[in-house]
């Protein structure tokens, strides 16, 4: 039975069995930062709509179409945050971390909203953890950043992720670049919507996925032949750290991403179980982020990983899924003075640090023991009123069947000790 009304279109809610293999995804993103000294950082779910229009770029789809905009009570435009390093920027501006101990490594995980055609794979609300190392332009924090990435899709057992990477110079390069492929597009016939991207953000038609377009494209110029000198040496210096590390990649020469703050290093982590939603992170080098929304130049490197399509991907591999970790011991009262002496013998189990649960309810022996076995618990504490009299509790082995009275007073310490 459901009620009057469901998840909002392009949502979905987390339920257990399958909730599980979204915290341990979670998790394992996580355990590689942690491990490398990044620290957590939270920002608000949403912002002043002029910081993802600045920050993010005028002219994306992210900003021009997919913002969950609004207007507050106080007249305030703010929008749910779409990605995650404009607000980290600006939270480390605000409390003058770039004014302490550079690098800053940040992580973060949570929630992010698009207003984009829902299909597999691609959600309005979906759930990413990111990385960000503000205030170095060293190539080691780009190949860092990489390599943690691979830690995290690694702990999870993932084998198919390919590693794009490409290099979009620097904000000095880039000019000339732009400038040198808007020369090649308007070449082409194009129709109006994509002769209009040419002029405001001609990358991004590198990235236009109709094949007569792709065709079109073959010949056209790439930022690795424009790439000046420095940006050359940043990109050979990333590259040649992937190398050493033993990593597997692919040079990306078209590889453009869907935010405009990129500079020098992008990358993507692509799955190819996942159809077309196949990017299960990306990143890159966004140096130039911070005066674009009115900072001090504070050059920086990160990524998200996708939470949602990186379950997917482990689901396209058939890996399996981790699972509850459920209780030890399950308490089975027969009767009213039974029942309040198993409440507080489970709470001191669980204060000893055993997992513990009671059947609820008032439930005969029958389907209370049912409840422990649906529990998965190894042992059923079974305390009727004869056992209460005796001030013992039944410890039944619910694998072996086997039982045996235990003293109540003794029954927390003889568990642990049989769980150990
Ligand atoms: P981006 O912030 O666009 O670089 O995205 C980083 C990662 O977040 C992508 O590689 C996806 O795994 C995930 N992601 C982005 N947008 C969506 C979406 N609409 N639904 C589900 N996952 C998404």
């Amino acid at each position: 039975m459901s009620s009057a009304f469901r998840a909002p279109r392009g949502t979905f809610d987390l339920v257990p069995p399958r909730s599980e293999a979204f915290l341990a995804v979670r998790e394992a993103m996580a355990a590689p930062l942690r491990l490398a000294g990044y620290g957590y950082v939270e920002t608000p779910t949403f912002e002043d709509t002029g910081l993802f229009v600045r920050g993010v770029g005028e002219s994306t789809d992210v900003v021009t179409k997919e913002m969950y905009t609004f207007t507050t009570r106080g007249g305030d435009s703010v929008t749910l945050r779409p990605e995650g390093t404009a607000s980290v920027l600006r939270a480390a501006l605000e409390h003058g971390l770039d004014r302490g101990p550079l690098p800053v490594k940040l992580w973060y995980s949570g929630s992010f909203y698009r207003y984009e055609r829902p299909q597999k794979g691609r959600f309005r609300h979906f759930s990413q953890v990111g990385a960000e190392v503000l205030g170095t332009e060293d190539p080691a924090a780009d190949a860092e950043t990489v390599l943690l990435a691979l830690d995290a899709y690694r702990a999870l057992g993932l084998s198919q992720v390919r590693l794009l990477v490409n290099s979009l110079g620097s904000v000095e390069s880039r000019p000339a670049y732009r400038a040198a492929l808007q020369d090649y597009l308007r070449r082409l016939h194009l129709d109006a919507e994509t002769r209009r991207r040419v002029d405001v953000n001609p990358l991004r038609v590198l990235d236009d996925k109709r094949p007569d377009l792709q065709e079109a494209l073959t010949e056209a110029p790439l930022m690795a032949d424009h790439l000046s000198a420095a940006d050359r040496s940043h990109h050979d210096a990333v590259r040649e750290l992937l190398a050493d590390a033993g990593v597997v990649w692919e040079d990306a020469p078209r590889l453009v991403r869907g935010l405009d703050y990129y500079t020098r290093t992008t990358f993507e982590f692509v799955h190819d179980g996942l159809g077309a939603q196949s990017a299960v992170g990306g990143g890159g080098r966004y140096d130039g982020l911070s005066e674009s929304i009115g900072g001090p130049r504070l050059p920086g490197v990160g990524w998200a990983l996708g939470v949602d399509r990186t379950v997917l991907a482990l689901e396209a591999e058939g890996s399996p899924l981790p699972a509850r970790p459920g209780v030890d011991v399950f308490a089975v009262p027969l009767g009213a003075p039974a029942r309040r002496r198993a409440f507080g013998l489970v709470a001191g189990l669980r204060q000893a640090g055993v997992g513990a649960d009671l059947a609820l309810d008032g439930r005969g022996l029958k389907g209370a023991m049912k409840a422990a076995d649906r529990s998965g618990a190894r042992y059923a504490l079974v305390l009727g009123e004869r056992d209460l009299a005796a001030d013992v509790v039944q410890v039944k082995d619910l694998s072996t069947g086997e039982q045996s009275a235990v003293p109540l007073a003794d029954v927390v310490p003889h568990l642990q000790e049989r769980l150990t």
